[in-house]
């Protein structure tokens, strides 16, 4: 038995890790605290920052010995801030961000603080990428193990749909491997049924050959011609490749040079998107997203597809208060268009936005119990969010976020990307998961039947079990 599988005090675990161990007084600690979302604000008893598998198996035995609650962080992303708990132990993997890429065999091990940036920069060294999000500082982890949806999931697929096995450090303070042969119950329920079943130190991925140019279209309408704009939208996407991935994406006119200075800081509809197979295949395909409607601002480019990956880093800043509400779509009906656009006449706040996601594709294709995710027959991911600075108008956005939401509540399927989900959506967690979550309970009450890993959108262990 060594050392770590001994500590039960916060002393004890601060000799066995490698990494550092932070308390309240420690230089670094409200910095390590700290998450994307500045509504959140706990404070940890302490913050392990793990620096390898065995730091963090030193995390779990410890909390197991100690009863101390623990929560696990890699990118900070989530918006409900479920990584970082107050008075437990929080799992920092931020210092875990090693990406190394196997060109011949075309793919990739993560360690799970890397971010989508790092991770894409090393992988288009080599001309490849595998689906993930849309903003580079979004954490690989917890993209991939609630699904992970980005430009390009209509033609690979989810982020999780191209895992291929993890190193996980499960309840019970063992590491294991998980894949389609070893661990197939663990392995489906990682992919979609977020943090629940486990600590992941490193993913396996299937890359693709991707760009690294890639074409690219943003394509800026007036508000007052949203409806028109979003009905020839969805006609172009119904039949478009599965290459093309394009959402269109409410916003303010940002006060920079290029945009109209009469349309500054007011609302706009752009179809933002690119296409993931070779440029000059594109260009038919995203001239149709161009010839809709008369754009005020058009560019049509090919870019390095890691330039694109972090082109909207700038609209959602690390550390700004934000609420936000999602739903899934079965279709774009006119019902939700107008019910949309009903509701909104303004954005509130400099950093809100409304996008919806292009799904179907490689996403359909895949059998419904394929991964724990359940939502493949989604052909649309609808999300409002407000960002702003101030306290003071904490209630007038959040307000404003669930009118919206609860407009388009009636044209929605009902489910929710558990990705999605905000601080007080514990009411939507059996829809995240869905026609899964039954399956999922049964195969966490295998692996984690203490529900120690419960700093999460939570599969209760015992839900197969009371029904
Ligand atoms: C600006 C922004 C843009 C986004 N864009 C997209 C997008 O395009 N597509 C998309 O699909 N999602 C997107 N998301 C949502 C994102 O996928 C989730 O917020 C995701 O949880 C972020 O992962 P993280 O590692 O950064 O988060 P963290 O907050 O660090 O972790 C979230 C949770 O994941 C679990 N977790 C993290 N790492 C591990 C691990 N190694 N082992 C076990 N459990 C773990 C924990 O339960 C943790 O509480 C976006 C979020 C933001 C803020």
């Amino acid at each position: 038995m060594g050392q770590a599988e001994m500590a039960t005090t916060l002393e004890g675990l601060e000799d066995a890790l490698r990494g550092k161990l932070l308390r309240p007084e420690d230089e670094g600690y409200d910095e390590a605290r700290a998450v994307w979302n500045g509504m959140v604000d706990r404070h940890p008893a302490a913050i392990a920052r793990c620096e390898s598998a065995a730091d963090v198996l030193a995390c779990v035995r410890f909390a197991r010995a100690s009863g101390m609650p623990l929560s696990v962080k890699a990118g900070g992303h989530q918006a409900a801030g479920k990584a970082v708990c107050d008075d437990g132990l929080v799992v920092d993997l931020g210092e875990m961000d090693a990406v190394r890429v196997d060109p011949d065999t075309r793919t990739a091990r993560v360690e799970p603080g890397a971010t989508l940036g790092q991770f894409d920069r090393e992988a288009q060294t080599f001309g490849l990428a595998t689906p993930a999000g849309v903003h580079s500082g979004t954490g690989v982890a917890g993209l991939t193990l609630g699904g992970g949806i980005g430009w390009l999931a209509r033609t690979f697929g989810l982020a999780s749909d191209n895992l291929v096995a993890a190193d996980v450090v499960t309840a019970d303070g063992e590491l294991v491997y998980a894949s389609e042969h070893e661990h197939p119950d663990l392995f489906w329920a990682l992919r979609g049924g977020g943090g629940n079943f486990g600590i992941v130190t490193s993913f396996e991925f299937q890359m693709h050959p991707v760009g690294p140019e890639v074409l690219t279209v943003q394509a800026f309408h007036h508000f007052d011609d949203a409806r028109d704009v979003l009905r020839a939208y969805r006609e172009v996407m119904a039949e478009a490749p599965d290459e093309l991935g394009c959402y269109p994406m409410i916003m303010n006119v940002p006060p920079v040079e290029g945009f109209p200075e009469e349309l500054h800081g007011k609302p706009a509809l752009a179809l933002v998107g690119c296409y993931s197979g070779p440029v000059v295949e594109g260009e038919p395909v995203v001239a149709r997203v161009v010839e809709i409607g008369e754009p005020f601002l058009e560019v049509v480019a090919p870019m390095p597809y890691a330039t694109f990956q972090s082109s909207f880093d700038a609209g959602t800043p690390d550390g700004v208060r934000y609420y936000g509400k999602a739903h899934l779509l079965s279709e774009l009906s006119d019902g939700a268009i107008d019910a949309l656009l009903g509701v909104v006449d303004h954005l509130p706040g400099p950093f809100t936005m409304i996008f919806l996601e292009s799904l179907g594709g490689a996403i359909a294709r895949r059998p419904a119990d394929a991964t724990a995710w359940p939502h493949r027959q989604a052909t649309f991911g609808f999300a409002v969010q407000a960002g702003w600075t101030e306290p003071a108008d904490d209630e007038e956005q959040i307000a404003w976020v669930r009118r919206v939401h609860e407009a388009m509540a009636p044209h929605a399927t009902g489910g929710v990307y558990v990705n999605y989900l905000d601080v007080d959506d514990g009411d939507r967690v059996a829809a995240a998961y869905g026609e899964h979550y039954r399956r999922l309970s049964e195969i966490k009450q295998r692996w984690d039947p203490d529900n120690l890993f419960r700093a999460n959108h939570n599969v209760d262990p015992l839900v197969a079990a009371r029904t």
